[in-house]
């Protein structure tokens, strides 16, 4: 492997009764990444994270945070994890500076340093202003920064960021975005989000999760190309075979719709309607439909989904 995977999750599964939360995920997260983990609600995205951070103990399956395994090793394994949950463990009567004092001393800050952790959390996380507040006089927006702050306080490899920007108002969202974007030149970032808009602004690479599974594990330039990968509609006069569209170039793979109709995939670089429309003279296909179909991210995440509901 050329990089280095600060976390490895493998086979994880996690029951609530009979149901499958999460149901044998495996992934890794290298150093430098920043993973978008995407899913509609109730996906098991949560139960996942609360995983990862030792939150929740899986049924099945192994996690290695730096290389150290959480369940034997939960103290050593969770030094290198900064966490967010979706409801941020905040104290509202205290100020933000004495709230980040308390989380510097929780995670094992040595006394000499704990000033400088809290110091560098405040500034990194745009806190200045605000340090002498009371939490729970602060704007939503101002309290997920507390949130995470908290996170980074002790520098982890990986951060940890449930619905980072669930709750808050437009503004809140672009600001707690760009704050990310900072964080992740420094660690490792893995957030969950249920805004398909939020991964392409923020990831490198994307996992989709799915009724507890994962459905789709790859980089951000894959998403959109299975986004751009486009279909035609055709159709014709009289039954034609789907084995010979199949031999056009550029096409991927062939619906047959019925034995007239046909859903045609192919790559965005290699539309192949002028070679069509060539066998369709020189071979008198009778073609009377030829229509491009175009997807966007939100069909290529509901086409995903349903594969998995067809599945079940
Ligand atoms: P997401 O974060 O993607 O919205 P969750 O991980 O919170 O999804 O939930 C996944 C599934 O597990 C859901 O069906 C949810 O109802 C169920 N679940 C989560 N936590 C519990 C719990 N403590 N007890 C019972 N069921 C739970």
């Amino acid at each position: 492997m050329s990089q280095f995977s600060l976390l490895e999750a493998s086979q994880l599964s996690r029951y609530f009764g009979s149901q499958a939360a999460v149901d044998n995920v495996s992934f890794t997260v290298n150093k430098g990444e920043v993973v978008g983990f995407l899913g509609p609600n109730g996906a098991g995205k949560s139960t996942t994270m609360r995983m990862l951070t030792g939150n929740l103990a899986p049924d099945h399956g192994q996690i290695r945070i730096n290389g150290i395994d959480l369940l034997d090793n939960p103290r050593q394994a969770k030094a290198h994890i900064g966490y967010l949950p979706e409801t941020p463990p905040l104290y509202k009567e205290l100020t933000v500076k004495e709230f980040l004092q308390f989380c510097a001393r929780l995670n094992g800050i040595d006394k000499k340093q704990r000033q400088t952790a809290v110091d560098t959390a405040i500034e990194r996380c745009g806190l200045g202003q605000v340090a002498k507040r009371l939490i729970g006089n602060l704007s939503k927006g101002y309290q997920q920064r507390v949130g995470i702050a908290q996170a980074i306080i002790h520098s982890p490899a990986v951060v940890i960021l449930d619905e980072p920007t669930s709750g808050l108002d437009p503004i809140q969202i672009r600001e707690i975005r760009q704050l990310i974007r900072d964080i992740a030149n420094e660690h490792s970032v893995i957030l969950s989000t249920h805004i398909l808009p939020e991964v392409q602004m923020l990831c490198d690479r994307v996992q989709i999760i799915s009724q507890g599974q994962l459905v789709f594990n790859d980089s951000l330039d894959k998403l959109s190309q299975n986004m751009l990968a486009s279909t035609l509609i055709v159709e014709f006069a009289q039954a034609l075979s789907p084995a010979i569209l199949s031999q056009l170039t550029g096409v991927e793979h062939v619906d047959a719709l019925s034995t007239t109709r046909y859903r045609l995939h192919y790559l965005p670089e290699q539309n192949p309607t002028q070679q069509l429309l060539q066998h369709a003279v020189s071979e008198n296909w009778q073609l009377t439909t030829l229509m491009p179909e175009q997807h966007s991210l939100e069909d290529v995440f509901m086409k995903l989904i349903q594969k998995e509901d067809i599945d079940v």
